[in-house]
């Protein structure tokens, strides 16, 4: 999703803003405050540091995308971990998180110009946005994309286990109280199961047209 998203920016000449990575961020410092773990969530301790949670994008030229900055340190390699995607979203749940995030995100789209993805983009955050898509894939499809990538990068993984994992985070986005992932009424379906990046990006420059 992301390097579809980022392909399509630079296509478009717009800025990408992945607010996964935000999201991420916040299940990082929660991890590195013993805040969440597999087996709690200190909600009430989280909501008390959010304060303290400064989130920025920065623009990498070398690598041609922004990435996150958590308290001006560079996260972006700690945030893509199995780990901080298995506590993710148990504090995504959280109204007071999702309240800061969002504000910012809406603050980001409102001169547009921009790629904004994520879960709740078309339904909740830029609900006037001009172009929205709902990408969607299998899930064995999304765990063997995960597992290649992890392979690439020397990473030791478990097939099955993504699979589990991409499962059960996508079914609590599903059934959260608070802007839950669905697709939004005009939002247009692409399932990407069976097509290429560049196929998919093609498809969804034309809807800018
Ligand atoms: O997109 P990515 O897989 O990085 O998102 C990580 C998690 O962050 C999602 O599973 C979801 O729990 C949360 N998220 C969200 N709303 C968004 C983006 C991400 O709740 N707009």
């Amino acid at each position: 999703k992301s390097t579809l998203a980022k392909q399509l920016a630079a296509a478009l000449g717009y800025v990408y803003v992945d607010t996964g990575a935000m999201y991420r961020a916040v299940a990082y410092f929660a991890m590195q405050h013993n805040l969440v773990s597999e087996t709690h969530l200190d909600k009430a301790g989280l909501i008390a540091q959010l304060s303290n949670i400064n989130l920025r994008f920065q623009f990498n030229p070398t690598l041609g995308f922004a990435e996150m900055y958590l308290n001006n340190k560079n996260i972006e390699a700690q945030i893509r971990t199995i780990e901080v995607s298995r506590m993710v979203s148990k504090v995504a749940e959280i109204s007071e998180v999702r309240a800061k995030l969002v504000e910012q995100q809406q603050a980001m789209g409102k001169d547009k110009g921009i790629v904004m993805d994520g879960r709740d983009i078309g339904t909740n955050v830029l609900p006037n946005a001009d172009v929205k898509v709902y990408l969607t894939a299998s899930v064995e499809c999304r765990a063997m994309r995960r597992f290649k990538e992890l392979e690439e990068k020397g990473e030791a993984c478990d097939f099955e286990q993504i699979r589990q994992d991409i499962q059960e985070r996508d079914e609590r986005d599903m059934t959260r109280e608070i802007a839950p992932l669905k697709q939004a009424e005009d939002a247009t379906l692409i399932d990407s199961s069976e097509m290429g990046i560049d196929d998919v990006v093609k498809a969804i420059i034309a809807l800018t047209k």
